[in-house]
């Protein structure tokens, strides 16, 4: 086995069978607003719905083409978000008269909408022929131990209408179809983004996951499900595979673009700086600086960024925290290695002695990591927020790394593995086999929900929240437990670092192509080369940038700032 071969079976690990779908690339729906109002009478007559794009085709469950089309649009206003569907059907059917029957035993359409994009709280809304109306409200997917699902939570205030393009019930087969039409209020969609419940929408870059299904019998006994995200599995009832919506403040039909960046991470601690090289970096083509340092060190650069004409990002420890005197009073935040050691004392960190991990589950952990990140979000100079370290610590090291710590990562290694804390294993609710896919999903799930905290969090101070990832959602899933397809984030650096990976250019354009099909669309990407590896050679990172930017990547991040060639002009 090539060493290349090897390492790539060493990353996929933890991503089982089970795991691997979660990986798969979700479709992905930018939710515009609406050109006017939408009156609710099922008939899409409205500008709005001339404008609005449809969403992707549906497919079955099982990620085949559907048994049966939809044609679905979203929009949204102050008040509302607004649905459309087209659904043709030859046979119209439905029997269903009664709020909160079970509808799916009609033919029927469904919405979902996880707001939070944890996979929990989730809410769901299916409507028959007739327009009978079964909504509910779920805890969590029925698969897990403990979910509920609350049938008699009603959408308050839901407008919903239906029109049927042919007879009702006459067994005829001469029919073509029925359209629904549906305002769900903002007052229940709460939770979005686990905000309380405002009745206003939410901040634009706001993502959630949404599914959308029909469900058909087109004989008795028999039953059809077409979806917009498949979940690879036999229920939709899994959040975690649901498409990905992010909501623009730009009415319908407006081509979405993002703000080309030319990044650079700089050391906002460095006593050297100086508001000249501020300067001399606008002029070689940087237009952002992403800073790292204490909080007034970052309050300091970003000022001297905006008068260079700069945006600033300020650059976050997440789930690292190695400079936070708030660690030292707290050992039940610190992770939990498999052999029961916390990164609380120095002799049992793993790799370095500045790797202090914290539990991802504690929710103490997640307020202390989203007040910083408040904190930050409100220098008024700050554009943007960046977390970095939003993960485990490495279960399996970027190869090159390998000799340094003389490790053979190839199989999962107890003393690397992280969160085991009490904690983690109870809200698990069982006793946690390492190699069980569930348990490495259950951990993925819980980085993501702090990024998700932390990213809301930024967006309450009006700031948006980006995070520096790993090269992939697959790669990072598997190395340091960081599904950034999950995180629901208005952009990504992804480190693209070769010599972490022993691998050249080639591989990085191939993991920029492989992050933007698994995260199609839903935030811009980033991608971030590591400068010394061209230390010795300009023209190499020349070429590199032109294939990098023929991509369509948003822009591009270099690290790091003291490692910028001299003569470097960047497009
Ligand atoms: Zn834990």
């Amino acid at each position: 086995m090539t060493p290349p071969a090897l390492f790539r079976r060493a990353a996929c690990a933890l991503a089982l069978a089970l795991l691997c779908p979660a990986l798969r690339a979700a479709p992905t729906y930018v939710l515009q607003r609406a050109l006017g109002p939408v009156t609710v009478d099922g008939r899409l007559d409205e500008p709005t719905w001339a404008k609005a794009r449809p969403l992707s085709p549906l497919r079955d469950l099982s990620g085949a083409p559907a048994a049966r089309p939809a044609e679905i649009r979203m929009a949204y206003d102050d008040a509302f978000l607004y649905v459309a569907a087209r659904l043709p059907a030859k046979t119209l059917r439905a029997t269903l008269t009664e709020r909160d029957s079970v509808i799916y035993r009609d033919d029927d359409f469904e919405v979902f909408i996880d707001p939070s994009a944890t996979g929990r709280n989730y809410l769901e809304l299916e409507i028959n022929q007739l327009g009978t109306v079964w909504d509910l409200f779920l805890t969590a997917p029925y698969r897990e131990p403990g979910a509920l699902a609350l049938h008699d939570w009603d959408i308050k205030g839901l407008r919903s209408a239906v029109t049927l393009q042919g007879t009702l019930n006459d067994g005829e087969g001469d029919d073509t179809g029925w359209t629904v039409e549906i305002a769900w209020p903002w007052a229940s969609i709460f939770g979005h983004s686990n905000h309380p419940r405002t009745g206003k929408p939410p901040a634009p870059g706001t993502l959630w996951r949404m599914n959308f299904s029909r469900v058909d019998h087109p004989a008795p006994g028999q039953e059809t499900n077409s979806v917009w995200a498949p979940t690879r599995l036999p229920t939709i009832h899994a959040p975690e595979h649901w498409g990905r919506v992010r909501l623009s403040a730009n009415p319908v039909g407006t081509e979405e673009t993002f703000p080309p960046l030319v990044g650079l991470w700089i050391h906002g601690n460095d006593p050297t700086l100086s508001p000249d090289r501020f300067r001399a970096w606008a002029k070689a083509g940087i237009n952002t600086v992403v800073i790292g340092g204490t909080d007034a060190n970052i309050a300091k650069a970003a000022r001297w960024a905006k008068a260079a004409g700069l945006r600033a990002i300020a650059w976050v420890w997440a789930l690292n925290r190695p400079d936070d005197p708030a660690l030292d009073a707290h050992p039940d935040w610190h992770a939990v290695s498999q052999e029961g050691k916390a990164t609380f004392r120095e002799a049992d960190r793993p790799f370095v002695g500045y790797y202090r991990f914290l539990c991802p589950t504690h929710p103490a952990v997640r307020e202390h990591l989203a007040a910083h990140v408040r904190r930050l979000a409100r220098i008024p100079e700050v554009d943007a927020i960046q977390l970095d370290y939003i993960r485990l610590p490495d279960v399996v090291l970027p190869k090159a790394l390998w000799p340094t710590y003389g490790l053979d990562m190839s199989t999962l290694l107890p003393p690397y593995d992280f969160c085991y804390c009490p904690r983690c294993v109870a809200a698990f609710g069982k006793t946690p086999n390492p190699h069980d896919p569930a348990w490495a999903d259950f951990r993925l799930r819980q980085v993501a929900a702090v990024a998700n905290a932390a990213a809301q969090a930024a967006r309450e101070a009006g700031k948006p929240c980006g995070a520096a990832v790993f090269p992939t959602p697959r790669l990072a899933a598997g190395m340091v437990y960081q599904d950034w397809a999950r995180f629901a984030l208005d952009f990504a650096f992804p480190m693209d670092y070769a010599s972490f990976y022993a691998e050249d250019d080639a591989w990085v354009l191939d993991r920029v192509r492989e992050a933007q099909t698994a995260i199609d669309g839903a935030f811009p990407i980033y991608p971030g080369l590591h400068l010394p590896d061209y230390k010795d050679d300009p023209a190499r990172l020349r070429t590199l940038i032109r294939d990098l930017l023929r991509l369509n990547p948003a822009g591009l991040c270099l690290f790091d700032d003291s490692n910028l060639p001299p003569a470097l002009t960047l497009p």
